[in-house]
């Protein structure tokens, strides 16, 4: 039979090294939303700016040059990751087809929208740095923590919420398209029952948790 060892000092030592390998490897997500509105030859610019040397679409980098290391891109960035998990939203435009278009004449009003991920907090020096570069542009920055709460940031405007707010659940279903207040935190499935207001679980999942208790 194997003893468990977590009473021991050698035992919490090693709970600790798990501790600090999640948190480090395994960070709850920050699910980000930037939409960047401007003229289209702005925006253009914007976009192909934007793009990791590893042929991501966004990446930090771009706006706050920085070492690799992570306590540096910590310091520099507000979260110790570049973006990840990345997708653009652009009228569909290849990087190439916006540099035959960008010599074009258009002064229409267009967006771009960038939705990512990053490690535990949001970007908001990164994003700090795109507005105080960019004045020709708009920014509309959003974020949901995972374990609840986030905000809204723009040029002249902040401002953040609680987890369980209305802020939040109108938010997550913009960006998600699912209403986290009818949605069961065990199987993400869309549960139409009367929602507990605390641990929103369906009557399925409930049903397995007795059983296996
Ligand atoms: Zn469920």
């Amino acid at each position: 039979m194997r003893t468990r060892d977590t009473r021991t000092m050698a035992g919490k030592q090693h709970m600790a090294s798990i501790v600090w390998l999640l948190e480090e490897y395994m960070p709850n997500h920050t699910t980000n939303r930037l939409i960047v509105t401007g003229q289209k030859v702005d925006v253009d610019a914007f976009v192909l700016k934007s793009r990791g040397d590893d042929g991501s679409s966004l990446s930090f980098r771009k706006f706050i040059p920085c070492s690799e290391s992570i306590d540096a891109q910590r310091i520099a960035w507000g979260t110790k990751w570049d973006a990840y998990s990345e997708n653009l939203d652009y009228q569909g435009e290849s990087p190439l087809a916006l540099l035959a278009s960008a010599s074009l004449d258009d002064d229409s009003e267009v967006s771009a929208t960038y939705t990512f991920d990053t490690a535990w907090s949001e970007p908001s020096k990164v994003v700090a740095a795109m507005i105080e570069q960019h004045p020709e542009l708009t920014f509309d920055h959003s974020y949901l923590y995972e374990d609840g709460g986030g905000g809204h940031a723009g040029r002249d405007y902040s401002t953040s919420f609680e987890d369980g707010s209305e802020e939040e659940r109108d938010l997550y279903i913009s960006m998600h398209g699912v209403d986290p207040w009818r949605t069961c935190c065990e199987c993400w499935r869309e549960n139409t029952s009367d929602p507990n207001p605390d641990y929103r679980i369906c009557e399925d999942c409930e049903k397995d948790q007795e059983n296996e208790s």
